[in-house]
């Protein structure tokens, strides 16, 4: 295998590889990942959701952008649909009627409480004052993303170095020297989708030092009876985002939706902030939790403000960041990944992305320069 890229991506989740992909129609791109898979870490942990209203204007904007790719994949890029039928519920208690206004504001409308009823005979429609309710938000099949994009990438002659660490870098005739578990690459250029561990990355580059803080989330499968119909139920959650449920696979997932910052790590669910979302769980279904299913945890990833970091580095040449993607970096890899190769390619934003309200210094690392 020949060492010599134009562009090393490092981290192989959905980040690297969707960049990656489209990288390659015009470079020599090498996508190296410490993990022996693909999508290991938080690509592979995800609620599986494509929600257009969730998070900070410039994600709202990046799902927008990504929507139309979503609904139309090519087929050899992906043979079934990425997206199926879901919707969405704010359920709002005694106290919460605050959230009222921010989920109308966000395209929620009202869900008068008996036909909750209907769609969710379990659901303890007495212990809630009132509901809204999406029918955008949808099912996102993240496996099969992920892989359309491998495939595409490996298709358009980029390589794969798995069970390889990035562990150093250092600059040889302006060109980069990237230290590997699996030997040295050297590169002209280097992406840094990294997920939690971005920081560690720009740091070993010396690159701009921005906190690119993981937050770990917790989540179990629970089994419901067939007769529950669980398969047909919209995403449920809490107003303010307290804790959420929806169907996976034949079971239910259920969240605290908790956001607790941590150190990078191979994460796992914690069990007290579980049992809190069980009990919130117990408050609105009536049905009783006597079995904990598969458990696990995973880590989004966030810059101070809440949007993404992504564009050159501020502080050394030819260091591109693609990280801080949240909860968020599924639904919008479409977009992302395009932007990133624009940027990289020294073009504009593509016009479809800021049609959608997009400005490049909303995610750029310039914001984060002294
Ligand atoms: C519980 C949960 C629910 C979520 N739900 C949704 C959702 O419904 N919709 C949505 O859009 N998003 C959701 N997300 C967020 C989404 O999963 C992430 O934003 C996205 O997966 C981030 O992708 P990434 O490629 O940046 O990170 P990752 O998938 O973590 O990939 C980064 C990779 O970099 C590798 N790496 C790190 N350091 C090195 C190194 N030194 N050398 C080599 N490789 C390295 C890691 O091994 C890792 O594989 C959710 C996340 C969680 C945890």
């Amino acid at each position: 295998m020949s060492r010599i890229f134009d562009i090393v991506v490092v981290g192989g989740g959905m980040a690297g590889f969707s960049a990656a992909a489209e990288l390659a129609e015009t470079h020599k791109v090498c996508v190296v990942e410490r993990e022996p898979q693909a999508g290991y870490h938080s690509t592979g942990r995800s609620a599986a959701t494509f929600v257009p209203s969730y998070g900070p204007p410039a994600i709202q904007a990046l799902a927008r952008a990504s929507e139309a790719f979503f609904e139309a994949a090519p087929n050899d890029f992906a043979a079934a649909p990425l997206l199926s039928p879901r919707g969405e519920v704010m359920m709002i208690g005694p106290g919460d009627e605050a959230h009222m206004a921010e989920g109308q504001a966000l395209g929620l409308r009202p869900l008068p409480l008996d036909e909750l009823k209907q769609k969710i005979p379990l659901m303890k429609t007495d212990a809630l004052t009132a509901a809204l309710s999406d029918d955008h938000a949808r099912d996102l099949d993240v496996d099969l993303l992920l892989q359309g994009y491998v495939k595409l990438f490996r298709a358009r002659g980029g390589t794969v170095l798995t069970k390889a660490e990035v562990t150093g870098f250092t600059r040889h005739y302006g060109a980069w020297q990237v230290q590997t578990s699996d030997g040295d690459l050297s590169s002209s250029m280097v992406v840094n989708a990294a997920g939690a561990w971005a920081t560690t990355i720009a740091g070993l580059a010396k690159a701009q030092a921005i906190e690119v803080t993981p937050k770990r989330r917790s989540a179990v499968l629970l089994d419901l009876p067939e007769s529950a119909n669980v398969d047909h139920w919209p995403l449920c959650f809490g107003a303010g985002e307290t804790f959420y449920f929806k169907p996976m696979g034949g079971k239910l997932m259920l969240s605290p939706a908790d956001a607790t910052p941590v150190e990078p790590h191979d994460a796992w669910a914690d069990d007290m902030a579980l049992a809190e979302a069980v009990e919130k769980f117990h408050n609105v279904i009536d049905f009783e939790v006597t079995h904990i299913g598969h458990t696990w945890g995973g880590l989004r990833s966030f810059a101070a403000d809440g949007n993404p970091v992504v564009g050159f580095d501020e502080q050394v040449e030819n260091f591109f960041w693609l990280a801080g993607q949240g909860g968020y970096g599924i639904q919008t890899a479409p977009a992302l990944s395009r932007l990133s190769a624009a940027l990289i390619d020294g073009r504009q934003i593509p016009d479809d992305i800021a049609a959608q309200g997009l400005e490049a210094a909303s995610i750029s690392p310039a914001r984060f320069a002294n």
